[in-house]
């Protein structure tokens, strides 16, 4: 018997843009469906944001970053803003909690106890930083003084997927905002309403018309145009490998606005035979199962040491019977749907190529009979390297696993790869752990866990999963300009 839900899905106005701190409809007078994944129905109509809408944003945020009150307020005055949306966020939870659920499809005990609250969270850890960013003095040759300013890197373009919605919106304004930067978001045009919840929610909190713009939209045309705007100064991406390439050339091919990119990844999870080896197997079902599959991260490769692969096997196996694949807004669900039928295509086309490709499909490989667009957890046992789900990122419930002998094994063949967001090991030989661990080549390495994330731990991509880092005070240097300041002495 299914339980009775505490949040139930939101009824929906349509909605505007959010330009200059007012609610506008798009120039071309356009508008699009986002639609609830777990039913395939239209939520609502949203303004469908181009270039021109983009150039408004644009010239919105610059006003915004050069005149009072932004360009004169304190750090801590900016810090005391960031804490009251925060504070904010956690007084509307469960409001965002089903917007996350309703537009994107995940579970709502997700949403109610992982993004909104990691949302907060990133918040008031830049709040934080928002009066400690500072320069230094630093000793030169002659009568000089130097010293350097950290300045707000200007009006930030920022486009975000759809996998974590609230969350990656957090990331990406929290440090900009600590920094004193202007902001033009692109939300997915599959997820856009937390965003412009949040952008509601920050004008209540008190910051500036046009310090924040959401400017939702497609992203070969309102993408396209922010990463081309020759009036923005820095680009953050997060999204795949494909369009993060696009969206550098764009940048270096106009003003060479800066760059920063969260791409994709195929990580590796490492179990070897020495490891608590239950709960190894426990985290690697759930550091590929949770959020759908849907997640940067994802533990997509689960290499298991001879010795316990079949152990390892039969525990995903069993856990992979248990999930609980329904409706987001029941809270015993623990799987929904995936976030579009296009996402649900190229997963099922990843599976027929597990299957061909001659992997042995253990468990799932099949759409689930219902509607919106929910597939079976799947389990590839025998996977080798040079199948199609071992090389590249599927975004949906599909783990391979993957047999190995010894640590210079699973060393070169968890590194055999172009991605290198993540990566993890499980031993308890600590001299093992230290080793493996220093030789992957990726952003992350979790020893012994999976999937733990800190606003104050950086963030990001070796090889192709990225460019610069996110979180922690690396975010920051990503955010600001730093200025020689060098002053004569006394003549
Ligand atoms: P995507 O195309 O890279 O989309 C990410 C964001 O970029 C969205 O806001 C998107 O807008 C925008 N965008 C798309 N084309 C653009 C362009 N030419 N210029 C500027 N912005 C543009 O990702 P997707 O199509 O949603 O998913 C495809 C695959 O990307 C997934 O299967 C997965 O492998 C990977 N992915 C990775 C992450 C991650 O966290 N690293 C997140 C999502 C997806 P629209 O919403 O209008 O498309
Ligand atoms: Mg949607």
């Amino acid at each position: 018997m299914a339980s009775a839900p505490t949040i139930t899905p939101p009824k929906i106005e349509n909605k505007k843009l959010f330009i200059a701190g007012k609610w506008q409809d798009s120039v071309s007078g356009k508008t699009f469906e986002t639609i609830n994944p777990a039913t395939g129905d239209c939520i609502c109509q949203v303004a469908e944001g181009d270039l021109a809408d983009v150039d408004l944003a644009v010239s919105a945020a610059r006003k915004a970053l050069e005149s009072k009150p932004w360009a004169r307020l304190s750090g801590s005055a900016r810090g005391r803003l960031i804490y009251k949306l925060a504070d904010l966020i956690e007084a509307n939870a469960k409001e965002l909690a089903a917007l996350e659920s309703i537009d994107n499809g995940k579970p709502i005990r997700d949403s109610l106890h992982v993004d909104i609250p990691g949302t907060a969270a990133t918040f008031r850890y830049f709040a934080g930083w928002a009066d400690k960013i500072h320069g230094k003095v630093i000793p030169v040759n002659g009568p000089f003084f130097a010293h350097t300013r950290h300045e707000p890197i200007g009006v930030v373009g920022q486009i975000i997927p759809w996998n974590f919605p609230a969350m990656m919106l957090s990331w990406k304004w929290a440090p900009a905002l600590a920094a004193g930067c202007t902001i033009v978001l692109k939300p997915a045009e599959q997820t856009p309403l937390s965003a412009l919840r949040l952008a509601e929610l920050a004008q209540e909190a008190g910051f500036p018309d046009g310090v924040i713009n959401v400017v939702p939209g497609f992203g070969p045309t309102a993408g396209a145009a922010i990463a081309a705007h020759m009036d923005i100064d820095k680009v953050a991406f997060t999204g795949s490998t494909e369009i993060g390439k696009q969206i550098m050339k764009t940048a270096a091919e106009t003003n060479l606005k800066r760059v920063t990119l969260e791409l994709g990844g195929k990580s590796p999870n490492i179990v070897f035979a020495d490891a608590d080896v239950e709960t190894a197997a426990k985290f690697a079902y759930h550091a590929l199962f949770f959020n759908m599959g849907q997640c940067c991260t994802a533990g997509s490769r689960l290499l298991v040491e001879d010795s316990v692969y079949d152990q390892v096997l039969e525990t995903i196996s069993s856990l992979a019977g248990k999930q609980v694949i329904g409706d987001p807004f029941d809270e015993k669900t623990t799987q929904g749907p995936q976030v579009s039928q296009q996402q649900c295509d190229t997963i099922m086309g990843y599976i027929d190529a597990g299957k061909s490709e001659g992997a042995d499909c253990v468990t799932g490989g099949n759409r689930v009979d219902r509607a919106g667009y929910f597939v079976e957890p799947t389990i590839f046992a025998g996977v080798k390297d040079d199948m199609k789900i071992a090389k590249e990122e599927i975004f949906g419930p599909v783990l391979s696993v993957i047999r190995f002998k010894d640590v210079a094994e699973a060393i070169e063949r968890a590194n055999n790869t172009m991605y290198g967001l993540a990566a993890a090991v499980w031993t308890r030989d600590i001299n093992k752990a230290n080793k493996v661990s220093a030789a992957l080549k990726a952003g992350t390495v979790w020893v012994n866990c999976y999937n733990v994330f800190d606003a104050a731990a950086p963030f990001g991509g070796f090889k192709m999963s990225g460019v610069g880092r996110e979180m922690g005070e690396y975010a920051l240097a990503n955010y600001t300009e730093v200025k020689s300041v060098i002053t004569a002495l006394g003549r």
